[in-house]
């Protein structure tokens, strides 16, 4: 059965961070990494989420099923995150949210509804996008491609680029869009570019579909949802998923949604009807945990200001890392401007490295980044930002 089957590639960042397991360096460090660290260079677990954690677990609740939906105050919740507790969308009954394993779960739930509305449609992402956007597609059955996106010589985005690509683009081609925070490039579109965004997909029929994966992870959690509020206030339908993975650190509980915005509540009603029949038959309703945590600390006053306040810091020490590598690239006598660090928003940033700079990082420092030269911010700390720095700005000079 088996004899036929060929190894498969490996997964190029998780091989990344097997290398650096193996390296024996103590000054290693892994900028290579998705996931948000701390100052000690640990995972944190917010207080927010170990105080919701606590109180469910005195609680003792029974393990029955929930619906395949997800727990509907979870949803709500997640509603009002991304479109605003006073939206008209939510008054309305436009929308209808389903508690997801992740942003990737989103994503694939809405690729496989999507795949059954409009079987010859393709779908667009940008270029670059986070790894697993075109297989996920890929896998729902859909043809990928990429419209323009980076600019590597602004570092910016080729914004007249994208919008002639989706200005060509035939009606219902679904159009993945990153809300905020772009992955990999931490380059994201303005306030004033998005309404041209929005224009160019009403103009030509297409479907959008937002990926929210760092809420609150740029400039705040209300600034972060300023495309989604766009898109809700243009009249169009269309597709969100969005994660609590980064912004509660709750990566390994899967927890996110699929939010899918119609045109009315019955529309809603219908929609539900058939995204159920795709979660049915995919893992026929979601894990408890981690969505009932989520909700807690999201309609618990207390518990919502912690975790505004600890998101908050994880987003300051984001920028703070971004401002202190840019100060010390400089101090270290790098003549190249790197201020476009401190203006990229998120986690990442596409550093300019070259893949062979990377490769001597890797190679004389025990430092590790994506090919691409994407670095996380998130892994840089008050310890180890000087060893870094010193390094960047050596491999440049020389
Ligand atoms: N979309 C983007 C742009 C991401 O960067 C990520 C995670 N790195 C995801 C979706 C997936 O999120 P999750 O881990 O919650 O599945």
């Amino acid at each position: 059965l088996f004899a036929s089957v060929e190894m498969a590639p490996r997964d190029p960042i998780l091989g990344l961070t097997e290398a650096f397991n193996a390296d024996t360096r103590a000054t290693k460090v892994n900028l290579g990494v998705g996931v948000y660290y701390d100052d000690n260079g640990k995972i944190p677990l917010l207080a927010a989420v170990r105080e919701a954690e606590k109180v469910r677990l005195e609680s003792a609740p029974p393990r029955g099923y929930l619906p395949i939906e997800g727990i509907p105050g979870y949803n709500t919740a997640v509603q009002q995150l991304l479109f605003g507790a006073d939206s008209p969308l939510l008054a309305a009954g436009r929308v209808a949210t389903f508690e997801a394993l992740g942003g990737t779960g989103g994503l694939k739930i809405g690729a496989d509804f999507l795949k059954r509305l409009q079987p010859d449609a393709q779908v667009w992402i940008s270029d670059p996008s986070w790894e697993n956007h075109r297989a996920l597609f890929e896998a729902a059955g859909f043809k990928v491609n990429a419209y323009p996106y980076y600019d590597a010589t602004s570092q910016g985005v080729n914004f007249d680029g994208m919008l002639a690509c989706l200005n060509g683009l035939p009606a219902n081609s679904i159009v993945v869009l990153h809300a905020c925070c772009h992955n990999p490039t931490g380059v994201d579109l303005t306030a004033e570019q998005w309404p041209r965004v929005v224009e160019a997909v009403k103009a030509r029929g297409l479907i959008a579909f937002l990926d929210c994966a760092y809420q609150g992870f740029g400039d705040g959690i209300e600034a972060d949802a300023a495309a989604l509020r766009i898109f809700g206030a243009s009249g169009l339908d269309f597709f969100v998923s969005s994660s609590f993975s980064k912004s509660f650190s709750l990566y390994g509980e899967r927890v996110g949604a699929l939010s899918i915005v119609t045109e009315s509540k019955e529309e809603a009603a219908r929609v539900t009807s058939q995204v159920k029949r795709v979660i049915r038959t995919n893992y026929s309703n979601p894990p408890t945990h981690g969505a009932a945590v989520v909700a807690a600390v999201l309609t618990t006053p207390a518990l919502r200001q912690q975790w505004e306040k600890e998101l908050g810091e994880m987003r300051e020490r984001i920028r703070a890392m971004r401002t202190g590598l840019v100060d010390k690239l400089a101090a270290a006598g790098v003549s190249r401007d790197f201020s476009f660090v401190t203006r990229q928003r998120g986690m990442f940033s596409y550093s300019g490295l070259t893949s062979a700079q990377v490769d001597r990082l890797r190679d004389e420092y025990g430092i590790y980044a994506v090919g691409t030269g994407r670095i996380c911010l998130a892994a840089l700390n008050s310890k180890n930002l000087d060893y870094v720095g010193n390094a960047i700005a050596a491999i440049l000079k020389g």
